[in-house]
């Protein structure tokens, strides 16, 4: 389905514009952030916000701030023309796919310092003031990427603050930044609907990610094991087992053939709102785990 409607923005001022026109005609408004490379798990998102709103504006932006200096930002993968085929077929009203020069204007200014600008220099002259939660965003995807939450949640807010949406729409696929963008939201009185939208995944289980496309063919049968290991938690909790350290041990004992080639970061029970480890599981606990194979990093998760 084609929309006859739909428009592609590089910048936040014919966004504004076309933001404006779709107020005065009375429509309610959804935005889905990606970073493109787009699959069938953001296409659903999409879905979820034509159910939930009039005017859908999708976003496709890779976001340096959020890469730490030692990550894959040169080589995430990038789409962009048929991503934007994808999402006019899917419905989209608006596409706003801004430069870097767009959102962080301060990134074309001379470093701060006259030596070699570490990281948090060359992050304070991409953008002047962040977002960050304290407390919260410095475990498991927070203790691996130190500063990849606040380049989330700066990001976000100025796509709030551009596109000023009734609603957003997340994956879960990325359960803990759901979970910091609500409190954002909350905290910060953003009067924006937050949506958390069912992980997609592959016939085998695997979660769609864009990263998956660079994993090799017997890598590719490996990570499998992800959600086997997430399943069988689960039917061992839906058996009653709800000793989170056992449970664990049942996920761990799925991945451990195959040590040699899946470097495990983490697997936990957790809170899904704190993220807080639980000794005990009950009806709404997260399980998280995050794994490198190769270079290729994948993470995952389930509500049990
Ligand atoms: P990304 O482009 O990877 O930053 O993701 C953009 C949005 O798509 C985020 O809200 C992700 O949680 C969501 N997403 C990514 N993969 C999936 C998936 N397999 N199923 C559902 N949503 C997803």
């Amino acid at each position: 389905m084609i929309t006859a409607s739909y428009r592609r923005s590089l910048t936040i001022s014919a966004v504004r514009a076309a933001i404006a026109d779709a107020r005065r005609n009375g429509l309610t408004i959804a935005c889905v952030p990606t970073m493109g490379a787009l699959h069938e798990g953001h296409l659903s998102l999409i879905r979820e916000a034509k159910k939930r709103a009039d005017f859908v504006v999708a976003t496709i932006f890779v976001n340096p701030l959020q890469f730490g200096p030692t990550e894959d930002l040169d080589r995430y993968p990038r789409t962009l023309e048929s991503d934007s085929v994808l999402l006019q077929e899917a419905g989209v009203n608006l596409l706003f796919s801004p430069s870097v020069a767009e959102m962080y204007p301060d990134a074309a200014k001379p470093p701060l310092s006259a030596t070699t600008p570490n990281h948090s220099e060359l992050r304070s002259a991409i953008n002047p003031v962040e977002v960050s939660s304290p407390g919260y965003d410095s475990e498991f995807e927070g203790a691996i990427r130190p500063t990849h939450f606040t380049g989330v949640l700066t990001v976000v807010a100025k796509i709030f603050n551009i596109i000023q949406p009734d609603i957003a729409v997340f994956g879960q696929k990325d359960l803990q930044q759901l979970s910091m963008i609500r409190r954002m939201v909350n905290a910060l009185n953003f009067p924006i609907e937050i949506v958390g939208a069912p992980t997609v995944r592959e016939d085998d289980g695997l979660a769609l990610s864009s990263r998956n496309r660079f994993l090799s063919e017997a890598d590719r049968k490996n990570v499998v094991k992800i959600y086997e290991a997430l399943s069988a938690i689960r039917s061992s909790f839906e058996k009653g087992e709800i000793d989170a350290v056992r449970l664990k041990a049942v996920g761990l004992d799925v991945l451990r053939p195959l040590k040699s080639v899946l470097t495990l970061d983490y697997l936990e029970l957790v809170d899904p709102d704190t993220f807080i480890p639980v000794s005990t599981a009950v009806t709404g606990t997260g399980v998280i785990v995050a794994l490198r194979v190769g270079n290729t990093r994948l993470i995952d998760n389930i509500i049990l």
